[in-house]
């Protein structure tokens, strides 16, 4: 097969190029014809030589992204769940704020992290994306939005999967995505979302970028950490913290921690209070995330007067937290729930 074009940042086209005999300035007109122009093959690109133009056919692929089915919510959110050229499906979603698009991608499909209230670990982990194929996911909302005007203006990496176990597609695809003569989306309006996987933590923390950092924390001790993300057993609660304050000291930079309430489980005041504790005096924010109802669990939805309570609890205690407005919610918008429904449906 083919590699994908999408998989390759600017530099390495230039290296490309200038391997294959050509000058390097043509590695940036490609890139621009790929996220500038958005090309959707390698003949619209007039610019460059025909014969440059049938070898980079003959050598590379676009990567297809067959839209197996689109859900456009009420409040403007739009779910894909895509299919791929070896038939697996994926989801990305679009979401519309005040303040302009957000693009939720996946990493993997399926994932093996076995958080227990997700649907996209389900079916377990069955590949990593290519960093195309996450960069095609983002190029191809942004085709979208192109009819209207519209541009992308930030990424979450939230979708399916866990990024920093596909770590060095994770990388290039951010490094494509951020470039000033590319898409050029600001680091600060990028996060990338972990589920905490320890060794990538002090890595990333090396990058020297300004891209956000999510820790998916969902509990505020070990023990219960355990029961609800199987992960914690690889990387306990508290190394995890330890690799939080290594990174908020080396890069100076904010972590975002993410609370999923699941009620009755680890939504109750003590959690709270227990949670503020092991978080004083770091520099966060948590964000609370009602749980939706995932049919194969038993889990159902903290009531909202105890979400409002649980933030206040952290808020009394000088932890920033704020409730995450749900979006989608009409359209199965949460994690995995669209390709958990295909997939049953491929197998009745
Ligand atoms: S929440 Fe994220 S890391 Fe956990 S199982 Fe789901 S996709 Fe994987």
């Amino acid at each position: 097969m083919k590699p994908f074009i999408y998989d390759y940042t600017l530099e390495q086209l230039q290296q490309w190029m200038k391997e294959n005999g050509e000058p390097s300035f043509r590695g940036a007109q490609l890139f621009d014809w790929l996220y500038v122009k958005r090309a959707k093959g390698f003949k619209d690109m007039t610019n460059l030589p025909k014969a440059l133009r049938e070898k980079l056919d003959e050598q590379f692929a676009f990567v297809t992204l067959q839209e197996i089915t689109k859900f456009e919510s009420k409040d403007g959110t739009v779910k894909f769940l895509f299919g791929l050229h070896d038939n697996h499906a994926i989801e990305t979603v679009i979401m519309r704020h005040n303040y302009g698009n957000s693009i939720c991608v996946t990493t993997q499909v399926g994932c093996r992290i076995g958080c227990t209230f997700c649907a996209s670990t389900l079916g377990g982990l069955k590949r990593n994306l290519t960093a195309g194929e996450i960069v095609a996911q983002v190029v191809t909302a942004q085709q979208m939005l192109d009819a209207t005007g519209e541009r992308v203006s930030s990424i979450v990496i939230m979708g399916s999967g866990e990024p920093f176990e596909n770590y060095d597609a994770t990388m290039a695809f951010l490094r494509i995505m951020i470039h000033e003569k590319g898409l050029n989306i600001g680091q600060r309006h990028i996060t990338v979302s972990t589920s905490g996987i320890v060794p990538s933590i002090y890595k990333f923390a090396e990058e020297n970028t300004q891209i956000n950092l999510a820790i998916s924390i969902h509990a505020p001790n070990d023990a219960l950490r355990s029961k609800l993300m199987p992960v914690n057993r690889r990387f306990p609660f508290e190394e995890v913290m330890e690799a939080c304050r290594y990174y908020i000291a080396k890069t100076g930079r904010r972590i975002t921690f993410e609370y999923a309430l699941i009620g009755s489980v680890n939504d109750r005041p003590e959690h709270a209070e227990e949670l503020a504790d092991v978080l004083k005096d770091m520099m966060c924010h948590v964000n609370l995330i009602p749980v939706n109802h995932v049919p194969e669990r038993d889990y159902v939805r903290t009531p909202r007067e105890d979400i409002f309570e649980f933030q206040r609890i952290l808020e009394r205690k000088k932890i920033n937290a704020t409730i995450r407005r749900e979006q989608g919610h009409d359209i199965a918008a949460a994690c995995g729930q669209l390709r958990a429904k295909h997939m049953e449906s491929q197998t009745r």
